[in-house]
């Protein structure tokens, strides 16, 4: 009798820790979206405003899903606000609308400094590191489940979306390198056919890169992104968000392979003007329904 109350007692526990998971993610997915968090993402997230309100609405969902699953640290003495918190989760999301994916499932952690960290270790390995190569830097990204960011660099990112530059974009990026299983340039993809055309557009491409850097010619494409190919991607991922229109002008094939992979085209909303942008017409009433 005990041995089969024991089993009994096993099976329920199983059966809770399956389910309870999943119970608590659809409750804070069901929540609603806090206005103290709108405010935030109006005031912070400078394309927030020119995003359709679908595209907007999805964004809300996997906020809470992201701060649902992801924990956060302060490092430096910096104390964690719900405003790095969303600053940092709607700008990673930005990665994943439109997309079938799931929402970093190998992130744990997300450490962030008050400015630029200085990190006493040589340049990247191959141990999944991806070490900006630099003593001090804005942001790294492990394929171990932790991102370290600068948070004054990420606001300056998040409020300036059309310099090219985004260190959130830039570090979420190479998460979704890393979850191909090498983080390599190649993130994971539809089929073989759509592998074939991103090796050969992104090959072409960074070559043509790392050809610019050796000359010292100015490109659209940060010559950071010359350095190898994992970096390529996440430096590209920065351009197609934050200047699309040159994106699709200058280098059409890489713009268009990587609209393909985001599903997304911000040249649809980029008449951003540089910096955070006054509240629009659509209100926050009129994304209630979302919730
Ligand atoms: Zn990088």
């Amino acid at each position: 009798m005990g041995y089969w109350v024991f089993v009994g007692l096993v099976l329920v526990g199983g059966v809770i820790a399956l389910v309870l998971p999943r119970y608590r993610l659809k409750k804070a997915i069901n929540a609603p979206f806090p206005d103290e968090w709108v405010a935030i993402v109006e005031r912070n997230i400078a394309v927030y405003n020119n995003l359709p309100v679908p595209l907007r609405l999805q964004l809300r969902k996997l906020i809470k899903q992201f701060l649902h699953q992801k924990s956060f640290s302060g490092a430096g003495g910096l104390e964690i606000t719900d405003e790095i918190r969303v600053t940092i989760a709607a700008e990673a999301c930005m990665l994943l609308l439109n997309r079938r994916t799931g929402v970093y499932p190998a992130l744990r952690y997300i450490i962030i400094y008050p400015t630029t960290f200085v990190v006493d270790r040589g340049q990247a390995g191959s141990d999944g590191i991806v070490n900006e190569g630099r003593k001090a830097l804005l942001g790294e990204s492990w394929s171990s489940g932790k991102v370290i960011l600068a948070w004054d660099n990420v606001l300056h990112g998040s409020r300036n979306f059309v310099d090219g530059q985004n260190v959130v974009l830039h570090e979420f990026a190479h998460q979704l390198d890393s979850e191909s299983g090498s983080t390599n340039g190649a993130p994971i993809l539809a089929g073989k056919s759509c592998l074939r055309t991103w090796a050969v557009t992104l090959s072409e491409e960074f070559e043509e890169l790392q050809r610019d850097a050796w000359k010292g010619r100015k490109s659209l494409i940060d010559h950071y992104g010359a350095t190898n190919p994992a970096e390529f991607f996440a430096v590209a991922t920065e351009t197609f968000f934050e200047k699309p229109k040159q994106m699709a002008k200058y280098h059409a094939e890489l713009f268009e392979v990587l609209r393909n992979y985001y599903r997304i085209d911000p040249t649809d909303w980029s008449n951003v003007t540089g910096v955070v942008r006054e509240r629009e017409s659509v209100r926050a009433q009129d994304l209630k329904s979302d919730q």
